[in-house]
């Protein structure tokens, strides 16, 4: 059943909640494509506007063309906060990392084995591992996954180069399929997105 679309909350100021973000990522997780020339197709695309910071840009105006929000437009923030805050829509690329990275947040769910679709009830004391490429060996039916190949409902993403469309709320908004469309014909190869918490720092 699909989860319920999260919902901005009225104010900040009262509402304390974990920042998240879109991402993107190759279908391939392992692959360790170059970060230019996604760099270059968000520019083309005006996604991406003024950098402000390493591999950080601010959003730019073609963001709400190829970002598409469900249901009814959110007052989306698009300029740095003055406190600093990370909490305004902008764009970060991360990776080629050597290994993948799995991002997970506050609406992970258990992830299931893609063999038997058992659960990892456990998947949170065996993250640490996961991230220092150890597979995920499933309880259920001893077959052994990367982590970024789990079912992960679209609630955790793991590859070796991420594309960050920070300050989006879990289900709030998707890729355009242009969007898809061209990073596919960039890099050979479907690209997949997911909701997770904000990668900050490396
Ligand atoms: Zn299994």
């Amino acid at each position: 059943m699909p989860r319920p679309l999260s919902r901005r909350p009225r104010s900040y100021n009262i509402v304390r909640m974990e920042l998240t973000s879109l991402f993107l990522a190759p279908k391939d997780a392992r692959a360790r494509p170059d970060a230019t020339a996604l760099v270059e197709l968000l520019k083309e695309l005006d996604v991406i506007g003024q950098a402000i910071g390493t591999a950080t840009f601010l959003a730019g105006h073609g963001f709400a063309r190829h970002i598409v929000f469900a249901g009814c437009s959110p007052h989306l923030v698009m300029q740095p906060p003055t406190d600093g805050s990370p909490a305004f829509c902008h764009v970060a690329v991360h990776g080629p990392y050597p290994e993948p990275r799995l991002v997970t947040g506050p609406n992970t769910v258990k992830p299931r084995c893609p063999q038997c679709r058992g659960r990892f009830g456990d998947w949170r004391q065996r993250l640490e591992q996961w991230n220092h490429g150890d597979p995920a060996v499933c309880a259920q039916c001893g077959s052994s996954t990367p982590a970024s190949r789990l079912d992960w409902r679209q609630h955790a993403i793991g590859a070796s180069l991420l594309l960050e469309m920070r300050h989006v709320f879990p289900g709030e908004a998707s890729p355009s399929d242009h969007l898809l469309q061209r990073l596919e014909q960039t890099y050979g190869q479907p690209w997949r997105y997911a909701w997770a918490g904000m990668l900050l720092a490396d």
